[in-house]
């Protein structure tokens, strides 16, 4: 039994080298879709959106103004800042000497006094404007963008996505936090805001920070879209939306126009493209950061532990368990290991990759599959074979046993005959001589009737019993057993008393039946008491014709009961008493008499009596 479990750890290195990244996210994904159930409608912060139905309502885009008028709407609420996710650009004569890092500017009438207004906003220190851009060291970023008095205000919020990295699928899953040492938007806005601990701008402590390349970054924990408070742009244009929503809040103002693909990140929970916007995933970010709750994965290591324990269930399950239990284990242990990862996920906020524990899983079972069904059909061939041979040495134990009886049968059918000579013609004989040979006479009667239950043992065993039905009246086949017992009833001084029903001849076979009489009512004479009585009743009832045998003797202890009519039973009281049996004397009764269609039942109690009961249908007749 090595053999398998050698085979599960040869795949199990072998499963090392597999990267299975895309699965390992995929799986990643389907639980935090799994936990998106759980998040609180409305617990996020309020995300404004400008949408096609402003353009529906006014006829054209928002202009500075209106911009402004949403701002200063928004901030009379008192909101912790405000973070405006569209590239406002309003300098056309700037914009036109510089490269357009981002897209088209989207107020293309210049307006000196809402430049002004706006630029007094921004002086507030509560406005943030939010930039899908990023910088190396040391090159200014205010070259690049518009010439704000306050470069403070502008966030440089990089969107990452998992084109090269990771599962290469597009998916939006990490947040960027520093680059080449400096602090990226939502740090900066951290500490602008006073929420940070750290008073220096270096490593700053957030959950789940990792390093890739030059930067720091976190795992997204994505909560549902539902989560966030959505606003619609328009309704602060008039100041209709509900305030109190917004304050002591970080704000997110931005556009879901439909515009450009890039204003849209797929992420775990929404991998359509265009449904969740930039300003959605930057609100995302800023959760994450502020509530501590960014996504942990556990090490590698964890993951192959993890697989290795599954694959050595595996290889048990497939070995040792009946089919279906093995495959509903497979599949059980993989449901399980997903409710743990959610519930590892939901308590701790970690994840641990489970593509390859799956993999490995299935891929463990469907190896081993051959092998177990190997190992079947060995098992099932050694059972057949030893079957085969139990049959062969059943056949030659009745071979046997039916050629000694046979070969016996002569030489006591000789004594007898010699022994009939020699009382009829020995007239001489003292009564003592004469008691010995009476004697050996009974002994022999003894002996033969011993032979030929074993003989017809085994010639049911070899061959069966065809039977030899004709119509009889069953009380005559009574008579006839009980004349041939009034001997041995004398010896003991019992009587047989046999109360008689006039019935209807019924089809069966004399001599069986016969038989299955001689046995019971020899049982009742010889388990009896000296001077007892045993009484036959004989009558019809129920469409069967019933046959009762009672006697005064030893009885039966109740445990004993279920195995009297099995081959070669004897009795604990009959085992230990002298009377002398073979313990086939019930068991060829109940088959004769159930290969007449048939039962034969007993009632009994130890130190009163037995009564043995045999029903025969009357249908035989039809
Ligand atoms: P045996 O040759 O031992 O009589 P049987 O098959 O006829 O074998 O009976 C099986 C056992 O059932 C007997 O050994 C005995 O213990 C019990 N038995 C059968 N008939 C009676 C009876 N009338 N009274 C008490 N015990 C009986």
């Amino acid at each position: 039994m090595v053999l398998p479990y050698f085979l599960g750890g040869v795949l199990w290195v072998g499963l090392l080298f597999v990267p299975l990244v895309y699965l390992n996210f995929f799986v990643s994904d389907s639980i935090q879709k799994l936990d998106s159930w759980v998040w609180p409608k409305g617990g996020g912060p309020p995300i404004i959106l400008l949408d096609l139905s402003f353009v529906e309502k006014f006829g054209s885009e928002p202009h500075l103004g209106d911009w402004n008028r949403v701002l200063k709407n928004v901030l009379k609420h008192e909101p912790l800042a405000v973070v405006v996710t569209k590239p406002l650009v309003f300098w056309e004569h700037e914009v036109a000497e510089k490269p357009k890092p981002h897209g088209p500017i989207t107020v293309p009438i210049p307006d000196k006094n809402a430049e002004t207004e706006f630029l007094n906003i921004l002086k507030s220190g509560c406005v943030f404007l939010a930039y899908d851009l990023l910088f190396s060291k040391g090159s200014p970023p205010s070259r690049l963008l518009p010439p704000f008095d306050q470069v403070d205000v502008v966030l440089l919020t990089p969107k990452t996505s998992d084109n090269v990295l990771f599962a290469e699928d597009g998916v939006t899953r990490r947040g960027f936090l520093t680059y080449q040492g400096q602090e990226l938007g939502f740090l900066k806005l951290r500490q602008r805001l006073g929420l940070s601990s750290n008073s220096t701008p270096s490593i700053p402590s957030v959950r789940g920070l990792f390093e890739l390349y030059d930067s720091e970054q976190i795992w997204l924990r994505f909560k549902p879209r539902s989560y966030f408070k959505l606003f619609r742009f328009q309704d602060w244009l008039e100041e209709t939306g509900d305030g109190s929503e917004l304050k002591g809040q970080v704000v997110f103002i931005g556009e879901d126009m439909g515009r450009k693909v890039k204003d849209y990140v797929k992420t775990p929970l929404e991998r359509e493209p265009g449904v969740v916007t930039l300003t959605e995933y930057y609100a995302q970010v800023w959760e994450n950061i502020i509530n501590q709750d960014a996504l942990i994965y556990l090490p590698k290591w964890t993951t192959h532990l993890v697989t290795f324990l599954v694959m050595l269930l595996t290889v048990y399950a497939c070995i040792h368990l009946p089919p279906l239990l093995g495959l509903l284990n497979v599949f059980g242990v993989g449901a399980l290991l997903v409710f743990l990862n959610w519930l590892l996920l939901r308590l701790g906020g970690r994840q641990i990759f489970l593509a390859h524990p799956l993999v490995g899983g299935v891929v463990t079972y469907y190896s081993l599959l051959p092998y177990r069904l190997y190992l079947e059909r060995r098992q099932i061939w050694e059972v057949r074979r030893e079957k085969e041979l139990m049959r062969q040495v059943d056949e030659l134990k009745s071979n046997f046993i039916s050629m000694m009886s046979h070969d016996l049968r002569t030489p006591i059918a000789r004594i007898q005959g010699m022994l009939e000579m020699f009382l009829r013609e020995s007239k001489e004989l003292s009564l003592k001589q004469r008691e010995a040979l009476d004697f050996i006479k009974i002994s022999t009667e003894d002996l033969l009737r011993v032979l030929n239950a074993i003989l017809t043992y085994a010639h049911i065993e070899s061959q069966g019993i065809k039977l030899k039905k004709v119509s009889k009246d069953v009380n005559q086949i009574l008579t006839e057993v009980i004349q041939k017992h009034q001997f041995l009833a004398k010896l003991k001084h019992i009587k047989i008393q046999f109360n008689q029903e006039a019935l209807f001849p019924i089809l069966v076979d004399p001599e069986l039946m016969g038989q299955v009489f001689s046995n019971l009512l020899e049982n009742a004479i010889k388990y009896s008491p000296e001077g007892s009585q045993v009484v036959i009743t004989s009558g019809e009832r129920e469409g069967y014709v019933v046959i009762e045998f009672q006697d005064e003797g030893m009885g039966i202890p109740e445990q004993e009961v279920p195995y009297l009519f099995t081959k070669f039973y004897r009795g604990k009281m009959a085992k230990s008493s002298s009377i002398k049996g073979t313990g086939l004397g019930l068991y060829l009764a109940k088959y004769f008499t159930e290969l007449h269609g048939g039962s034969i039942s007993v009632k009994s109690q130890v130190d009163v009596g037995s009564t043995f009961t045999v029903r025969l249908p009357d249908s035989n007749n039809s």
